[in-house]
């Protein structure tokens, strides 16, 4: 079956060139499926692309909260145009990021751009990526008044507390989970994993971003996927290949334009 890493980022300038040799490291290491997240035009062009190219990767195409000051509506109908091909499984990544610097007057825009995202998913008939730091009331409150219309939400990267995984999972979301449980001081997240419906858990990188502990400050790959599924897989008492089996049948599930 293999394990499907459900969020990484095989176009960012990290892997320029190496692409090629990523996938088949991850392939290698059992990881056959890649969910490859764009998070602006160029990105999601070049995302399509590769996953064209190479069997088992997948893309997302979507403007990430980063790209606020680079935005242009234009960019959302030249999305919308790429939004029906085949190896695209979902719009994203999206979402809030709220840091310490961030103004109310930025705030603002990312939530107003995450609107326009979920007005492409609702009419691409695609579910939707959600980039969700420091931002859960916001993204709550934008979510919840649109999640019956859209066709499955991923929650990347989960960070919150269960308090707030309980109130995303009502409204149907799915939570991924990669390299932050690995690490030592995550103990609070290490609990969401316990907690969480199987029928809801995904496993996800986020290379280059967020390696495991055991090679924290390196660059990150969807091959390292398996050293988060370990620790997941301890902490739910359950073997690697019942979390394998379940997590890519729930990748499957979400992304349904995916085959494998
Ligand atoms: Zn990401």
């Amino acid at each position: 079956m293999g394990w499907i890493d459900a969020h990484c980022h095989l176009e960012d300038p990290g892997f320029e060139g190496e692409v090629e040799m990523v996938i088949r490291r991850a392939r290698e290491a059992g990881v056959t499926g890649m969910i490859n997240s764009a998070g602006n035009l160029e990105e999601s062009r070049k995302a399509i692309e590769t996953a064209s190219k190479y069997e088992g990767v997948w893309a997302t195409i979507g403007v990430h909260p980063d790209e606020i000051n680079n935005f242009q509506f234009s960019m959302l109908s030249q999305l919308k145009n790429l939004t029906n091909h085949k190896k695209v499984v979902a719009i994203g990544e999206t979402g809030l990021d709220f840091r310490a610097d961030t103004t109310l007057e930025e705030k603002q825009m990312q939530i107003e751009l995450f609107k326009f995202n979920i007005a492409l998913v609702v009419e691409a008939r695609l579910p939707i990526v959600v980039h969700c730091r420091n931002a859960f009331d916001d993204a709550f409150r934008v979510l919840s008044t649109k999640y019956k219309v859209l066709r499955g939400i991923q929650m990347h990267c989960w960070t919150g507390s269960w308090e707030w995984a309980e109130k995303f999972l009502g409204l149907g979301c799915y939570m991924g989970f990669g390299g932050m449980v690995t690490y030592r001081k995550n103990e609070e997240l290490r609990e969401v994993v316990r907690l969480m419906p199987e029928e809801r858990l995904l496993l996800e990188t986020d290379a280059p971003y967020l390696a495991p502990q055991a090679m924290r400050g390196s660059k990150n790959e969807p091959a390292n996927l398996i050293e988060a599924a370990k620790t997941i897989a301890r902490e739910r008492e359950m073997s690697l290949d019942k979390l394998e089996k379940i997590t890519t049948q729930n990748a499957v599930k979400l992304f349904r334009r995916m085959q494998i």
